[in-house]
C-alpha cells in the first residue's frame, strides 16, 4: 500500500486530495498544525494524521523522522494575506517558509525513501498567481513564493530519476477560506488534477506545471 503525505490536510483543497488518495488505496497521512482539528478531519476521513507545522523548525524537524517512508507528498499547505511586497517583512518571510522552504526540507528528507524504492511522486499546489506568463497577481509574499515554488519543481525535475515525478498545479478558483465564498469551483473538482498527478504511471510526466490535467505557462 502506497504512503502519502498531504500538508494541511485538514480543510479545504488539501482535504479533498486527502480523500481522493484514500480512495485510490493509498495509506493517507495528513499533516496539520492544529492537532485537534488534524485529529477530527482523519477521523472523518478515515485516514491518519501527524502534527506537521511548516512554520515550526521543531515541527518540521520532527517529521523528517518519518517521511522518508513516503511514496507521495503533496506540498499543499499555503497562506495567502493581500498585502503588498514591501509593507510586511514578517509576512514575506512567513510565505517563503510555509510554501517554499517547509516544501522544499520535506522533498529533501522524502527522497531519500523515494529513491531506495525506485518510486515517488509530489506535487506541489501552486497557484497561476505565481506564474510570470500571468505576470504575478495576488499578494507579493504569496507571489513570489509559489513562483518561487515553481521554480523548485522545475529545477527538482531535471535532478531527480525518472522514477521520481514532481509536477507544480493550479487548482483554480476554488470555494475554500482562502479561496473564498464566490470561488467557482469545489475542492473536489480542484482535488482531481492532484490526484492525478500523484499518481502517475512511469511514463508520465514530470517538471510540469498543470491546471485541469492541461500544461499550463510557467
Ligand atoms: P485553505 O485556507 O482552506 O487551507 C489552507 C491549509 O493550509 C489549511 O489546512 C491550513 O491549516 C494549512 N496551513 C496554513 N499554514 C500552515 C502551516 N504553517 N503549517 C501547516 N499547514 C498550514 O486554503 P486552500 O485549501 O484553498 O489552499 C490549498 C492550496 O491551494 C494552497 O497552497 C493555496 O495557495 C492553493 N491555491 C488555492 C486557491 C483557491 O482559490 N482556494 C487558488 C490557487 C491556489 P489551518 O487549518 O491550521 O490554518
Amino acid at each position: 500500500m502506497k504512503q502519502a503525505l498531504v500538508t494541511g490536510g485538514n480543510r479545504g483543497i488539501g482535504k479533498a486530495i486527502a480523500a481522493g488518495l484514500r480512495d485510490a488505496g493509498m495509506h493517507v497521512i495528513i499533516g496539520a498544525r492544529d492537532p485537534d482539528q488534524g485529529r477530527a478531519a482523519a477521523a472523518e476521513l478515515g485516514v491518519h494524521f501527524k502534527r506537521l507545522d511548516l512554520d515550526d523548525h521543531t515541527s518540521i524537524n520532527e517529521a523528517k523522522a518519518w517521511v522518508g517512508q513516503l511514496d507521495v507528498l503533496v506540498n499543499n499547505a499555503g497562506i495567502l494575506e493581500d498585502v503588498a511586497l514591501f509593507d510586511d517583512g514578517p509576512n514575506f518571510a512567513r510565505s517563503m517558509q510555509v510554501m517554499v522552504n517547509g516544501p522544499y526540507e520535506l522533498i529533501r528528507n522524502t527522497l531519500e525513501g523515494m529513491r531506495a524504492n525506485g518510486y515517488g511522486r509530489i506535487v506541489n499546489v501552486s497557484s497561476e498567481w505565481g506564474s510570470f506568463s500571468e505576470g504575478l497577481g495576488g499578494g507579493g509574499g504569496y507571489a513570489v513564493a509559489k513562483a518561487a515554488l515553481n521554480a523548485l519543481t522545475l529545477r527538482a525535475s531535471q535532478e531527480l530519476p525518472d522514477t521520481i515525478k514532481i509536477n507544480a498545479m493550479c487548482p483554480g478558483w476554488v470555494r475554500t477560506r482562502m479561496g473564498g465564498p464566490f470561488a467557482t469551483r469545489e475542492p473536489e473538482q480542484a482535488a482531481k488534477t492532484a490526484i492525478w498527478l500523484a499518481t502517475l504511471p512511469q511514463d508520465g510526466p514530470t517538471g510540469g506545471f498543470f491546471r485541469d490535467k492541461q500544461p499550463i505557462e510557467w
